[in-house]
């Protein structure tokens, strides 16, 4: 990456939404770069399969989406780069973002950072993690074939992630904090019907126990009062998102959870930057709603390089 270019839209995140605002911008002829700091696909990648993507009526697994809306901004010109931006600053009509080992300036800028999981933050967590705590069932589910194992949350994650792990697991409990999933109807029914589901409801986990490995996790149930064991190989957890919106924290208006405020075109509180994805205050949280959200940045983002250009003449 050269620090000396300046570019029409630099893209934070290359998940759904910041690679499909990068196809739409290259696609318009726009010099871009997009910036990530781990791999490619955000959590879209971690996902074994997404059943509910247009286009692929058997399903495609995630990594592979990923990797195709990848290639497709590679293949409209635009570079994907290994590295994270910590800062944004405003000069004039340029932006700049602070990189690890240098910055890069742009004319305008998509935040597309996603979100990552919720720790419980409970005892046992930070230090089994790893060694039996895991926030993702596509990446470590099968260590776990033949074991038992516990699922946290009742979330479309936590019921889609349960049913993954019946593949590897001899059981799988979903300890939930109430007494209903929150997870969408079609997920729910088949969680129920799968036989190696169980359901502990109304029960948050107080922490999680063992030697080296995870061994049990102590149960607390929110009715009784009822404390608990249960013994389990491996803890899976799905409490949630947290939006990776710290590096704007007081740059941009964001909600009291931190994720980024925007209007109808996307822009967020300083003008020429826009927010699309999980990372900003929305309603549904889908790989096809963030790839929307992408095509209307990369949109929004053009409209304004062109009033500013009409600005200056
Ligand atoms: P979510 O919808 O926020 O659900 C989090 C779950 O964790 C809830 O059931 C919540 O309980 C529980 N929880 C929160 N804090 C907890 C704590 N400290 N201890 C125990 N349980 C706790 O998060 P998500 O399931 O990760 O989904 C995030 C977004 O991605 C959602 O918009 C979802 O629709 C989307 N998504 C969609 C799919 C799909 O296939 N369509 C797949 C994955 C994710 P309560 O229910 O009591 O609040």
């Amino acid at each position: 990456m050269d620090n000396r270019e300046v570019y029409d839209v630099a893209i934070v995140g290359a998940g759904p939404a910041g690679l499909t605002a990068a196809i739409y911008c290259g696609r318009a002829g726009l010099k871009t770069l997009v910036m990530e700091r781990m791999v490619p696909g955000g959590q879209a990648a971690t996902t074994d399969k997404i059943e509910n993507y247009p286009g692929f009526p058997e399903g495609i697994s995630g990594p592979e989406l990923m990797r195709k809306m990848e290639a497709q901004a590679r293949k409209f010109g635009v570079p994907v780069e290994m590295t994270e931006v910590t800062g944004i600053e405003k000069n004039g009509d340029m932006f700049r973002l602070t990189l690890p080992d240098g910055e890069v300036r742009s004319r305008s800028v998509i935040i597309a950072t996603g979100s990552r999981e919720r720790p419980l933050g409970v005892p046992g967590e930070k230090e089994y993690r790893g060694r039996g705590v895991s926030y993702c069932a596509t990446c470590d589910g099968a260590f776990y074939r033949g074991k038992e194992v516990v699922v946290v949350g009742g979330g479309d994650s936590a019921i889609v992630e349960a049913i993954f792990l019946t593949r590897f697991a001899s059981k799988v409990s979903v300890i939930h904090r109430r007494d209903q999933l929150r997870a969408a109807a079609a997920l729910r029914e088949r969680a129920m019907a799968n036989p190696k589901i169980q359901f502990v409801w109304n029960t948050v986990v107080t922490g999680i126990y063992g030697t080296d490995k995870v061994e049990y996790v102590s149960l607390k149930n929110r009715v009784t009062g009822e404390e608990s064991r249960l013994d389990t190989s491996g803890v899976f957890v799905y409490a949630g998102l947290v939006p990776n919106s710290e590096f704007v924290i007081g740059k941009l208006e964001l909600t009291q959870d931190g994720y980024i405020l925007t209007d109808e075109f996307l822009q967020t509180t300083l003008p020429g930057v826009f927010a699309a994805g999980d990372v900003r205050k929305k309603p549904a949280r889908q790989v096809a709603t963030a790839v929307g959200d992408g095509a209307l940045a990369a949109m929004s983002a053009e409209n304004f390089l062109a009033l500013q250009v009409r600005g200056q003449k």
